[in-house]
């Protein structure tokens, strides 16, 4: 199956992708990831893309562009995959529709999971990362074992600079200006699913992998 997974910051996209990759044995391609990966690598992609993330401004079109061309065509996304992350502007979603033209294969759903502004906001704000292992965290949903420390590798958990408050609210702001001209589109084209967001993830995704058995 080939599916995008739409919604805003911290509604739960990443975790549902890594459940649903698992059921469908999919590769999960989470734009955000390579990304922070790239930056992490100090690799040219990534000295180029360093002050967008953290600002929580969205990376320009051509660079995700040639980004997702690539990625989508490496032999592990050839029997599908989840898009987490991508596309997120009307432009995007002419890219994908480009790639997927080449490599001979179609879109079957856009999933949008929904949740309100407050809870987005308290999941961010509460979310810790081990930036050894990339182990999440949450204060109060999933806290580590000993405050403030990896369970996995014992490391100094931290914060992403784009999960403080006031970045959040502008992640939120560029979602609502910039992403919803996607839901729209996928709406559109009948391709698009909404799925509430709220609650445990383990319910979240009974909804998610119901909503698959009807695509
Ligand atoms: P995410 O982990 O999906 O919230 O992405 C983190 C950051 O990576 C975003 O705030 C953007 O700066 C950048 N990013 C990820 N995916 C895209 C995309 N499709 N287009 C532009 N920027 C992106």
């Amino acid at each position: 199956m080939r599916i995008v997974l739409m919604g805003p910051p911290g509604v739960g996209k990443g975790t549902q992708a890594v459940r649903l990759s698992e059921k469908l044995g999919v590769v999960h391609v989470s734009t955000g990831d390579i990304l922070r990966e790239a930056v992490a690598d100090g690799t040219g992609l990534g000295k180029k893309v360093r002050e967008y993330l953290e600002s929580g401004q969205l990376v320009p079109d051509g660079l995700m562009g040639d980004l997702i061309a690539e990625r989508l065509g490496q032999d592990d996304a050839r029997g599908g995959f989840i898009l987490d992350g991508f596309p997120r502007t009307l432009e995007q979603i002419a890219i994908l529709d480009r790639v997927l033209r080449r490599l001979g294969v179609e879109l079957d759903v856009a999933v949008e999971l929904v949740a309100d502004e407050a809870e987005i906001i308290r999941r961010l704000g509460g979310r810790r990362v081990c930036p050894q292992c990339r182990q999440v965290y949450h204060l109060e949903n999933r806290p580590p074992k000993a405050a403030g420390v990896c369970d996995a590798c014992g490391s100094a958990l931290v914060q992403r600079p784009d999960d403080e408050e006031s970045v959040i609210r502008d992640r939120l702001e560029v979602f609502a200006r910039q992403t919803r001209p996607v839901h729209d589109a996928y709406g559109q084209r009948g391709l698009l699913k909404e799925v509430d967001g709220h609650g445990d993830p383990a319910d979240v995704f009974e909804r998610v992998a119901g909503l698959m058995e009807r695509v």
